[in-house]
């Protein structure tokens, strides 16, 4: 492929991004060229051997995450922030309240999407402003963009056999964001890859996820089942979902790069764990109404999953603590005219009960 020239202007616009990035709180950015890079074509048969279970969405908008010049057109360079997350402990495999579910840290605090969105509005305001003529398109998680492989094409983080990215100095607990722009931008250098001979993730995993290193294999990710998948849980899979409401860490938790000291924390306070919705309460969750259920997840990413989602997660919980207390709570839904709701009632109660 015919290598566009490196110019002053595209090293000094490449210098000016650090100094934005810095001055908005984005403490790692990268950027990479716009081009199909062959590991593209591993999505679709990653899809084609069904590892990516009911996210049609995926399916649907390969065309596009292969070739991002149809998102947008004339795209030469992709812009690459990431922003942690993390808090500092606890991990989910310490001790907690009795009758409470685990989140997944990252929705432990505001809604994400709004938060990295801000800081990647200010960031493409900003170069709107220097390059008035210039065509900007930015996604948190939510467009055709395979942000992950973007990000280690751009030297933020390579991806480890977890298939999440991860930096030498601030670990996997990253919120990606990612803007395309039809600026020429001097590009990084790829991230090299530091997993050596670990392979603590793979062997944690409850539910088996990992058919191989980088190959997750979504239908029985804890992450998947508890947030994205509508219907029952797989039946064999219950046990090893544990006692995860939404979303799991364990593939990080027990990575080495996210237990060096020293690394550096999430500084946005809005990350910072809300009482209710780091370890929910599984009865509350199951006997709140609608209304009240829906306000307390006001701003939380948790509502990705639906009320549905994180009562049918509260009831597999339930089960799998084997706390004869939430024995009413789980009644309640035993007869439910919801048979994702009845099912899941009636496996906690005879798990319970036996
Ligand atoms: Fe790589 Fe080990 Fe971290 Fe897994 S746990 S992502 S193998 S370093």
């Amino acid at each position: 492929m015919h290598e566009p020239a490196i110019d002053q202007s595209s090293l000094e616009l490449r210098a000016r991004l650090d100094r934005l990035g810095r001055e908005l709180g984005i403490p790692r950015l990268g950027v990479a060229r716009v081009e199909r890079y062959p590991e593209m074509a591993r999505v679709r048969e990653w899809v084609a051997r069904g590892y990516a279970g009911e996210m049609d969405y995926i399916e649907r908008r390969l065309d596009e995450r292969e070739d991002l010049t149809r998102v947008l057109p004339g795209a030469r360079s992709v812009i690459v922030v990431a922003v942690p997350y993390d808090t500092g402990p606890p991990d989910s495999r310490q001790p907690r309240e009795p009758g409470t579910g685990w989140v997944s840290r990252y929705a432990w605090g505001d809604d994400y999407h709004a938060v990295v969105g801000e800081r990647l509005d200010a960031l493409v305001s900003a170069l709107q402003a220097l390059f008035p003529e210039a065509g900007f398109r930015r996604y948190v998680d939510t467009g055709p963009i395979p942000e992950r492989l973007l990000a280690e094409r751009a030297g933020v983080g390579w991806i480890g056999k977890n298939s999440c990215v991860i930096d030498p100095e601030l670990g996997s607990y990253l919120f990606l964001g990612v803007v395309l722009t039809d600026l020429t931008i001097a590009v990084d250098r790829p991230a090299l890859d530091h997993c050596g001979t670990c392979r603590a993730c793979l062997d944690v995993c409850p539910t088996g996820a990992f058919p191989e290193p980088r190959v997750l294999d979504s239908r029985r990710c804890i992450s998947y089942l508890t947030i994205e998948l509508r219907g029952p849980l797989p039946v064999d899979l219950r046990e090893g979902v544990g006692d995860h409401l939404f979303g799991c860490d364990l593939c990080q938790e027990v990575c080495p790069w996210n237990q060096r000291s020293g690394r550096p924390l999430a500084t946005d306070e809005r990350f910072e764990p809300r009482p209710d919705w780091y370890a929910p309460s599984l009865r509350d969750l199951l006997i709140l109404d609608d209304t009240a259920l829906r306000a307390r997840l006001r701003r939380s990413a948790m509502k990705r999953a639906k009320l549905r989602g994180l009562r049918r997660n509260a009831l597999i919980a339930a089960g799998n603590l084997r706390d004869p207390e939430l024995l009413p709570a789980i009644e309640r839904y035993t007869g439910d005219s919801d048979p994702v709701l009845a099912g899941a009632a009636a496996w906690a109660r005879d798990r319970i009960s036996s």
